[in-house]
C-alpha cells in the first residue's frame, strides 16, 4: 500500500559521455581511500583487531584496496550475543517500519551507485557494466523484499467457522549468519541480509575475504538508513578461524550462504548437529554451484547464439554460478557454430576491468588463478583445443587463458566439475533428445539455455531441461530480481529462489492464533 509497484533499476549506457565521466570520477574517488583500515562493526561499535587481511586489486596485486580487521572466536561470540539481544527488540517492529529501512538503504545505493560500482571494479575486477548491474541488483533486492514483507506482514484470517477468529502471521526466526560470496559482492550479500532483516531477524555478516571492502559498504549503508545498532553486524574473518564457530553456535537460527558446493555441504552438515544450549533447528539456505549448459539447435540464430554463449561463458571471466561452461551443439550446425564461436572468442579484448574497452579481465585472486589454470590443463588434455588465449597483460595481474575445447563427453571431468573461470567445453549431440540428456547429466541444476527456432524443441526444453532458471533464446546469466527469480536444486542449492515470492518465508516461522469469540 502506498508504494509504486516493484520495477528493476534501469541499466546504464556507458557510451553516453556523462555516464562514462561519472564512473571515471568515481574510480578516482574510490582510489583515495586505498589502503585504509576497516574495523569490524558489532552493535554499531567499531572493533579493531590486531590481525588484518589485505584486499588487493586482482589486476595489480601490489595495490591494496583495504586492510580488513579479522574476527577471531571472541569477536564472533560477541557479535552473536549482540545480535541475539537486538533480535528480541527488532522482531516486534512493524513489518512496514522494517521495510522502510530497506527503501532508505535503496535510496542511498541509488545516490552512491557510481562509487559502489567503481569499488567492485577495483576490488574484484568486474567490468564497469557488470559492476553497475550488481549494484542495481542490490537496489532491486531491497525494493523487492521490502514490498514482499509488506505483503506478508498483513495478518491473514483463516477459515470462517462461526464463533472463532483465526489469524495466521509470521515472525523472524532469530540470529541469522549471512555468509556472502565475492562474485556479486554487493547484490548477493545485501540481498541475503536485507531478506533476513526485513523479516525481523538480526544479522551477523561474514563477507568473503576477497570483497570485504565492498562488504563494509553494506554496514555503512544500513547504518545511514537508520537500522538500529546490532541488527546488522559486520564480521569479516577467516573461515578457517571463525566459520565453524559462526555456523555451530547454538544461538544461530538461520544460515544464509552463497558459494561453493563444498562449503555449502559442510555448512549443512555442521548446522544439523544440535549443540548444548541450542533450542531451535537451524535453517540453512544455500545457493551453490553450477555446470550450466547452453544447447545450440540446428536452426538457431547464430548471431544471437554466439553472442549469448560468449557473454554467458566469459562475462566476469566466467566467475558466476550461472555461467555457461558447456555448450552442446547439434550435429548439422556444429561446424558453422563452432568456427564462428572460436573466431569471436579470439577477438575478445582482455585487460584490466578499469579500462571499459576490455571485455575480459583478471580473475579474483592468485588462488583462483592457480585453480583455473589447473582446469585449463585438464580441459586441454581431455579435449582438443579450439581457443587458448595467452595474449593477456604479463604484468602480474591475475589473468588466466580464456579456453575453449571440443571433443568433450559426459564422462570428462571438464563436463562435470565446476571451474568458476573462463573455460568452455564444446559437446556434440546428434538429436535434441541427446542434447537434453547431456545437459541433464551433472549433479547440478542451476541455469541452462537453448537457442532454437523450433517451437516443438523449445516446448520439449521447457519440460525436460530441468534446471532452476531456463532461458529460451537468451544467455544463461544475468537474472533480474522478480522477473527471473534465481536459484537451482540438486547440488546447486537448498532453499528457495532469491528475488522470488517464496524467498522471505525461509527466514520466518509462521504462527497461528485462534480466538474463541
Ligand atoms: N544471479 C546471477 C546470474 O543470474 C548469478 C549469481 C551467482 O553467480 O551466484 O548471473
Amino acid at each position: 500500500g502506498g508504494y509504486p509497484a516493484f520495477a528493476n533499476h534501469p541499466g546504464v549506457d556507458f557510451t553516453i559521455p556523462a555516464a562514462r565521466a561519472g564512473m571515471a570520477n568515481a574510480l578516482a574517488t574510490v582510489r583515495k581511500d586505498f589502503g585504509a583500515t576497516y574495523p569490524l562493526l558489532i552493535g554499531g561499535k567499531e572493533v579493531k583487531t590486531a590481525e588484518t587481511l589485505d584486499s588487493y586489486n586482482p589486476a595489480k596485486p601490489s595495490e591494496i584496496i583495504g586492510r580488513v580487521c579479522q574476527a577471531g572466536v571472541k569477536e564472533t561470540q560477541d557479535a552473536l550475543a549482540v545480535a541475539k539481544k537486538a533480535y528480541l527488540a527488532w522482531r516486534d517492529v512493524e513489518p512496514l517500519e522494517r521495510a522502510k529501512v530497506l527503501f532508505k538503504a535503496a535510496d542511498i545505493m541509488r545516490r552512491d551507485i557510481n562509487e559502489l560500482s567503481a569499488l567492485q571494479v577495483l576490488e574484484v575486477g568486474k567490468q564497469w557494466d557488470q559492476a553497475h548491474a550488481d549494484v542495481a541488483e542490490a537496489i532491486d533486492f531491497l525494493e523487492y523484499y521490502g514490498r514482499e514483507m509488506i505483503r506478508l506482514g498483513a495478518p491473514r484470517r483463516m477459515g470462517n467457522a462461526p464463533g472463532e477468529v483465526n489469524q495466521y502471521f509470521y515472525q523472524g526466526k532469530g540470529v541469522t549468519a549471512v555468509i556472502g560470496p565475492w562474485n556479486f559482492p554487493l547484490a548477493i550479500s545485501a540481498g541475503m541480509a536485507a531478506a533476513a532483516i526485513v523479516c525481523g531477524n538480526a544479522v551477523v555478516y561474514k563477507p568473503s575475504g576477497l570483497s570485504s571492502v565492498v562488504g563494509y559498504g553494506i554496514a555503512r549503508i544500513f547504518k545511514e538508513a537508520g537500522l538500529p545498532d546490532g541488527v546488522f553486524n559486520y564480521l569479516p574473518g577467516k573461515g578457517s578461524v571463525m566459520g565453524d564457530v559462526l555456523v555451530e553456535h547454538p544461538d544461530v537460527s538461520v544460515i544464509a550462504f552463497t558459494g561453493s558446493m563444498e562449503v555449502g555441504l559442510r555448512i549443512q552438515e555442521k548446522a544439523a548437529r544440535v549443540q548444548p544450549g541450542q533450542v531451535q533447528c537451524k535453517k540453512v539456505i544455500a545457493e551453490m554451484g553450477g555446470k550450466n549448459a547452453i544447447i545450440i539447435d540446428d536452426d538457431a540464430d547464430l548471431d544471437e547464439a554466439v553472442t549469448g554463449v560468449l557473454y554467458s561463458a566469459f562475462g566476469f571471466q566466467g566467475q558466476k554460478c550461472s555461467a555457461c561452461s558447456r555448450v552442446i551443439v547439434l550435429d548439422p550446425i556444429y561446424d558453422r557454430f563452432v568456427s564462428r564461436l572460436a573466431e569471436a572468442a579470439k577477438s575478445i579484448k582482455i585487460g584490466p576491468s578499469e579500462d571499459p574497452s576490455n571485455a575480459m579481465g583478471p580473475v579474483v585472486d592468485t588462488a583462483a588463478q592457480a585453480n583455473i589454470i589447473k582446469y585449463v590443463d585438464i580441459a586441454c588434455s581431455e579435449g582438443k583445443v579450439l581457443v587458448k588465449r595467452t595474449d593477456f597483460p604479463a604484468d602480474g595481474g591475475c589473468y588466466v587463458p580464456l579456453t575453449i575445447v571440443e571433443g568433450i563427453d559426459k564422462s570428462h571431468r571438464i563436463a562435470q566439475e565446476e571451474v568458476f573461470g573462463p573455460v568452455l567445453a564444446v559437446m556434440r549431440a546428434k538429436t535434441i533428445d541427446e542434447a537434453l540428456d547431456i545437459a541433464g547429466s551433472t549433479r547440478f541444476a542451476l541455469t541452462g539455455a537453448i537457442y532454437s527456432r523450433s517451437p516443438k524443441h523449445l516446448e520439449k526444453a521447457r519440460k525436460e531441461f530441468r534446471v532452476g532458471n531456463l532461458y529460451l533464446n537468451k544467455g544463461s546469466t544475468g537474472a533480474m530480481v522478480e522477473r527471473h527469480a534465481f536459484g537451482g536444486f540438486n547440488m546447486s542449492g537448498v532453499g528457495s529462489k532469491s528475488g522470488g515470492p517464496d524467498y522471505l518465508l525461509q527466514f520466518m516461522d509462521p504462527r497461528l492464533v485462534s480466538e474463541n469469540t
